[in-house]
C-alpha cells in the first residue's frame, strides 16, 4: 500500500507552522471523530491517517527526517502507523487536543485507557440528527417546531451508576481491571480483550433494574425547537445536550436539526432577498401605476410602477427581504414585473385594442388556422 503524503493528508503547505499543523489536525480529527461517525470504517481510516500524519509533523525531529527522506526516513523511529494503530492509542497520545475539543471529557470518552484505575469511564453520548421541514414563510419569520424523537436519557433510578442502590461495581477478577487478557503460547505472548468484562475492566454485579446497568434508558421525548428567522435550506441547528445521554456520568451528545425549507408557490429566496412576480396589465406598464402587494408574511407593500415599465423590471424594496440569522441585517424584497395577457376580452375591448394596433401599425391577423383550413379546402376541391 502506498502511503499518502503527510502534508497532503493534513492539507497544509510544506512550510506550515506548528500551529497550522495543529489546527489542520484538529479540524480533521473533529470531522472524522468516531463519536461523530459511528460505524463508519472510512471515517475511522481517515481519522487514523490524520493522527499518523500529525504524529510525525508535530515532532520537529521526525518532521525533518520525513522532509529529507520521505516515509522511509521514519523507519525505526518508533511512533505508530495508521495500519496497526489502535484508536485508544490515538486518544492516549493526543489527549490534550481532544480534551480541549470536547470540553474536558478527554477523547470524548473512548472506553478504558490503559493503566487507568478499574471502574466505569464516563463516555459522552452520541450526537443525533433529525430532519425537519418548514415553509418559506416560517423561514422568513422564524418559528417554533415541536419535535418528537427517541434518545437515551440518564437513568434516574441509579443516577448514572448502573448498579442497584447500595451496591458498587467491582474490578474484573479475570483481567484485574486492565480490560486485557494475556495468553502464553509457546514463546509467544499475546493479549486480547477480556471476555469477562468485554474490555471494560469492571463488572456490575447487581445491575440497576431500570436500565440493566446501562446507566441510561431510551425514551421518546418531545421538545420545542426555536427556528430563527432567516434560516436557510440545508442549515443545521445544534441543540446542545439533546442527543444521547452519556454513560456512567459522561456528558450528553447534541441534537442536530437539518432544516429543509419547502419551496413556496409565489415567493423565492435568492441570497438574502425575497423575490416574487407581479402581474400587470399592458396599460399599467405603459402608463405606470401604484399597486399594493402582499408580502410573504402578509404585510402590505405599495409599489410604484414607473411609466413605460418593461416586463422583467426588478423593483427593489430595500430591507424588506430575509433577515440574516441572529442579525439585524436584512435583504430586499424584489418584485419582478410581468405582463398579464388576457385570454378573453369584451368585444368593446377587442375593438379598442384592434384600433390601437392599427394606430401603431402592427398586424393582428391570425393566419394560422385560416391558412391550413384554406389549404385543405382548396386541395379537397
Ligand atoms: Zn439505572
Ligand atoms: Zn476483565
Amino acid at each position: 500500500m502506498t502511503k499518502r503524503d503527510y502534508y497532503e493528508i493534513l492539507g497544509v503547505a510544506k512550510s506550515a507552522s506548528q500551529d497550522d499543523i495543529k489546527k489542520a489536525y484538529r479540524k480533521l480529527a473533529l470531522k472524522y471523530h468516531p463519536d461523530r461517525n459511528p460505524d463508519n470504517k472510512e471515517a475511522e481510516e481517515k481519522f487514523k491517517e490524520a493522527a499518523e500524519a500529525y504524529e510525525v509533523l508535530s515532532d520537529a525531529q521526525k518532521r525533518k527526517k520525513y522532509d529529507q527522506y520521505g516515509h522511509s526516513g521514519l523507519e525505526g523511529m518508533g511512533g505508530f502507523s495508521s495500519q496497526d494503530v489502535n484508536m485508544d492509542d490515538i486518544f492516549e497520545q493526543f489527549g490534550d487536543i481532544f480534551s480541549s475539543m470536547f470540553g474536558g471529557s478527554a477523547g470524548g470518552g473512548r472506553g478504558k485507557r490503559r493503566g487507568a484505575p478499574a471502574g466505569p469511564t464516563p463516555k459522552r453520548g452520541h450526537d443525533l440528527a433529525k430532519d425537519i421541514s418548514i415553509s418559506l414563510k416560517d423561514a422568513f419569520e422564524g418559528t417554533k417546531q415541536e419535535i418528537s424523537y427517541y434518545h437515551f436519557v440518564p437513568c434516574e433510578t441509579c443516577k448514572g451508576k448502573g448498579s442497584e442502590e447500595g451496591t458498587v461495581h467491582q474490578a474484573c477478577q479475570t483481567c484485574h481491571g486492565s480490560g486485557q487478557q494475556t495468553f502464553q503460547q509457546g514463546f509467544f505472548a499475546f493479549s486480547q480483550t477480556c471476555s469477562s468484562c468485554m474490555g471494560e475492566g469492571f463488572i456490575i454485579t447487581s445491575p440497576c433494574k431500570t436500565c440493566g446497568g446501562q446507566t441510561r434508558i431510551q425514551k421518546l421525548e418531545k421538545i420545542t425547537a426555536t427556528i430563527p428567522r432567516g434560516i436557510f435550506d440545508g442549515a443545521e441547528l445544534r441543540i446542545g445536550g439533546k442527543g444521547d445521554a452519556g454513560v456512567f456520568g459522561g456528558s450528553a451528545g447534541d441534537l442536530y436539526l437539518r432544516v429543509h425549507v419547502m419551496p413556496d408557490k409565489k415567493f423565492t429566496r435568492i441570497g438574502d432577498n425575497l423575490e416574487c412576480n407581479i402581474l400587470l396589465t399592458y396599460p399599467q406598464l405603459v402608463f405606470g401605476a401604484q399597486v399594493e402587494i402582499e408580502s410573504i408574511d402578509g404585510s402590505k407593500e405599495t409599489i410604484k410602477i414607473p411609466k413605460g415599465c418593461p416586463v422583467g423590471e426588478r423593483i427593489v424594496l430595500a430591507k424588506k427581504g430575509f433577515y440574516r440569522v441572529h442579525s439585524n441585517f436584512r435583504g430586499d424584497l424584489v418584485v419582478i414585473t410581468q405582463c398579464h395577457i388576457p385570454k378573453k376580452l369584451s368585444s368593446e375591448a377587442q375593438d379598442l385594442l384592434k384600433k390601437y394596433s392599427e394606430d401603431i401599425g402592427t398586424s393582428t391577423e391570425n393566419h394560422d388556422e385560416g391558412t391550413i383550413k384554406g389549404f385543405f379546402k382548396k386541395f379537397l376541391g
